[in-house]
């Protein structure tokens, strides 16, 4: 077989929400697919669109050259992977880990996975399976450069915002816990806006709209405020800090007034307050972040 033709060979081991979705996804592109999950059941949907059922994860393996790992997590898929005779069948092929995992989960895998013979990559889904195979659905991925370079358009069927973030195998789900970071705190911000618009009557819908539509801008002032702290120089150049400082205060007060949950604004009034009291208050917002440097120094020390 050709290794065009090989690289066309797909195997996929989960077929939960997400991964039934790649597997059509790969279908529908037109790759040869052979699939295993613990429930064989949930196979049969795709079996009937041409899809492969492998009898156990190791002639799953056998039977792609890129192997695409999508459960629960790092401990199902280990357990799954490294049962007996199935770590055998990963020499010379590709495998590319898209269950969600910590950094640490990502480079003991790749260890374990590159002793096998295996050229590694971990990803991190950015989205819902709803949403895949879109020409803009964020993957990251990091980790065996030749390994990208063979799955880039397996990759790609999956969505096309795949960013690859070299080879530090552990980048990818670093970037995935940066990015649920802010997604977390805009939630929690989100739902106190919810209860602030309860209480003054707004329309909680129109609320929810005009949150989606402030997005976009919001984001590109966040992109810029990672271009200060990259650069070091935190002069004004959008936003001082004190604005900021202010504007939480004013979101505590009103909690307390209206007697709703204090919670998320006293966190937040409290970290801008601390970059006040430290003299960041005529420097960009972006100061904040020598706050929470000092506060990690602290813990470290
Ligand atoms: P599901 O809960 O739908 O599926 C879980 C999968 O893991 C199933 O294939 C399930 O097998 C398998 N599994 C669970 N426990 C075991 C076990 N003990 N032994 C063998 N197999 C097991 O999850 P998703 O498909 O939604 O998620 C899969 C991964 O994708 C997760 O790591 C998730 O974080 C990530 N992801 C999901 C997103 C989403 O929105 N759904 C978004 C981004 C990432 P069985 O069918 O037999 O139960």
């Amino acid at each position: 077989m050709s290794t065009n033709s090989a690289s066309r060979r797909v195997s996929v081991i989960g077929l939960g929400a997400m991964g039934s979705t790649l597997t059509r996804l790969l279908l529908n592109n037109g790759y040869q697919v052979t699939v295993w999950n613990r429930t064989k059941e949930k196979a049969d949907a795709l079996v009937e669109q041409g899809a492969i059922l492998a009898k156990n994860p190791g002639e799953a393996i056998q039977a792609g050259s890129i192997i695409v790992v999508c459960v629960y997590d790092y401990n199902v898929a280990n357990n799954i992977l490294q049962s007996k005779g199935t770590a055998d069948a990963l020499k010379g092929k590709v495998l590319i880990q898209l269950t969600t995992g910590s950094p640490h989960e990502a480079r003991e895998s790749e260890k374990w996975v590159t002793e096998s013979g295996a050229d590694y990559l971990d990803g991190a889904i950015q989205a819902a399976p709803g949403q895949m195979g879109g020409p803009d659905t964020p993957i990251f991925v990091s980790g065996s450069a030749a390994a990208f370079q063979k799955s880039e358009s397996v990759l790609h069927t999956f969505g096309g915002g795949i960013t690859w973030l070299g080879e530090s195998v552990d980048s990818a789900s670093a970037m995935d816990l940066a990015t649920l970071s802010y997604i977390y705190g805009s939630v929690l911000g989100f739902f106190h806006g919810v209860r602030i618009a309860e209480v003054s009557g707004i329309d909680v819908e129109n609320y929810g709209s005009l949150v989606a539509q402030i997005s976009k801008s919001f984001g590109d002032f966040l992109k810029h405020e990672s271009r200060v702290i990259q650069s070091g120089d935190f002069r004004v150049s959008e936003s001082p800090l004190k604005i900021s400082v202010e504007a939480t205060e004013r979101i505590l007060q009103q909690a307390k007034n209206a007697n709703i949950s204090t919670a998320f604004p006293s966190l937040a009034a409290d970290m801008f307050r601390k970059a006040s009291d430290a003299g960041y208050r005529d420097e960009e917002a972006a100061a904040l972040i020598k706050v929470l440097r000092a506060e990690s120094q602290k813990t470290t020390n």
